[in-house]
């Protein structure tokens, strides 16, 4: 679960294609659709982004793809308890086993994907399921800092629980789908780069 279509994809989409291709059902839920991205602001952004996240469920191997109209910029806003009653709703579908969202300081910066993450904790401790959380080495995210002026954070490479070689393939097929948010994402494709293979999780709840 994430915050905005792309984060699923951009984000967790690695993840999401391997538990897909090892057999694993994955369901994809959005907080919210995306509408206040700087990227192609000029779009009709809630539409376009809707179908492009339909698009990168079907690349990652989704079987379910649910989009909420919370607003994008706004998290913070929603109560927890909100937030969490949507995750457990869409749980009651999907009967996951485990949540997958960013890491709890949110990744690159961004305080919805925070509150995301808060969601997922919250709700998880409910169904009693783990949370698996996505985040990047803090070595790359020093890095995306210094050259791009972004605000990654991460935590260093051995504090997390796990450190996995990925085949970004359907990811990438993915990422193609989001072509409003990731064609000349500069961010994007240096964090890609500076990753490698390999991707970082660490478990929360
Ligand atoms: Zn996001």
């Amino acid at each position: 679960m994430c915050a905005h279509p792309d984060d699923e994809s951009f984000g967790l989409g690695a993840a999401l294609a391997a538990l897909a291709g090892a057999g694993a059902s994955v369901s994809v839920l959005s907080l919210t659709r995306g509408e206040a991205s700087t990227l192609h602001a000029d779009a009709d952004l809630a539409s376009v982004r809707r179908d492009e996240l339909a698009a990168a469920g079907r690349a990652l191997g989704a079987s379910h793809v649910l989009l909420l109209d919370h607003p994008d910029g706004g998290l913070d806003g929603v109560p927890l308890s909100v937030l969490a009653a949507d995750v457990l709703d869409a749980a009651r579908a999907a009967r996951p086993d485990l949540l997958v969202a960013f890491d709890a300081e949110g990744v690159t910066g961004h305080a919805d994907h925070r509150r995301a993450t808060a969601a997922a904790v919250a709700s998880a401790r409910l169904l009693r399921v783990p949370v698996l959380a996505w985040g990047v080495a803090a070595e790359v995210a020093t890095r995306l800092n210094a050259e791009l002026g972004t605000a990654f954070s991460g935590r260093p490479s051995r504090a997390y629980d796990l450190e996995v070689v990925v085949d970004r393939a359907r990811q990438l097929d993915a990422i193609a789908c989001h072509r409003s948010q990731s064609a000349g994402n500069t961010v994007l494709w240096r964090r890609l780069e500076l990753q490698g293979d390999l991707e970082h999780f660490t478990w929360l709840a």
